[in-house]
């Protein structure tokens, strides 16, 4: 593997860690740990490291010591403002693009929900849960919107971590399928109306709650993740490889 494949790997590892809520806001994230466990420099884990402090998902304090993130309550407050004025628009677009196939693709993104809850794995559904609206995003076929959208789920996926009950899943997957039925009949009123309500429900199960530090082994969960995440392909960049991630494709 080439080395800046590795430093995409640790940067996918810890993005996919945090945001399955594995590593907890507050958690260190130590540059020479990072550097001995994935194998590389301190200066590429630094910089996979300021990417995800770009992301929101990471922040870097005194001594650029990296902690997983704890968004403030306000904080949290304006992502969820932003991600419904975001989400309501991206239902009228898919609307008006609306092609059939893209029902049958997001009906099969539903399965997986529905298989990952029946199965019990409720990190796996945190991580599809967004996935879907992220998909959602694509299907406007705006990628401005699909960047912003990608990363104010991602943001709230870790809001929840911080607020939410201990791994509640962030979205109720009925709701989901109702909003499926309503693109398909291309009724964008009753769409945006079931959209807006499905993240007031989000914000509204994101009670606050004591934030509890994560004592688990920071290199046993890294370990996993490098694992979960397959090695990028040659040459893809770090940020085409997260937006790829991000918008669910899997070669
Ligand atoms: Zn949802």
């Amino acid at each position: 593997m080439r080395l800046s494949q590795k430093a995409d790997l640790a940067y996918l590892a810890v993005r996919r860690a945090i945001i399955e809520q594995a590593l907890t806001p507050g958690t260190k994230l130590p540059e020479d740990r990072l550097a001995e466990q994935f194998g590389v420099s301190r200066t590429l884990v630094r910089a996979a490291l300021a990417q995800l402090a770009s992301e929101g998902l990471v922040s870097i304090g005194n001594k650029r010591t990296a902690t997983v993130a704890q968004p403030s309550l306000e904080e949290a407050r304006a992502v969820f403002e932003v991600r419904r004025c975001l989400e309501a628009e991206v239902v009228r677009l898919v609307i008006q693009r609306w092609q059939p196939a893209m029902g049958a693709a997001l009906e099969g993104h539903v399965r997986e929900e529905e298989k990952a809850a029946a199965a019990g794995e409720v990190t796996a559904g945190i991580r599809l849960a967004g996935e879907f609206h992220v998909k959602l995003a694509e299907m406007t076929g705006n990628p401005l919107l699909l960047r912003y959208l990608s990363e104010v789920a991602t943001r709230c996926s870790l809001i929840l971590a911080v607020y939410g009950r201990p791994h509640s899943s962030d979205c109720a997957i009925n709701e989901h399928r109702e909003l499926i039925d309503a693109l398909r009949k291309k009724q964008a009123e009753r769409a945006v109306a079931l959209m807006t309500e499905h993240l007031v429900g989000i914000e509204s199960r994101a009670l606050i709650t004591e934030i509890v530090g994560s004592d688990a082994d920071l290199s046993s969960i890294l370990s996993r993740y490098a694992q979960a995440v397959e090695p990028p392909r040659a040459g893809v960049p770090m940020k085409r490889a997260a937006a790829k991630r991000a918008a669910g494709s899997r070669k």
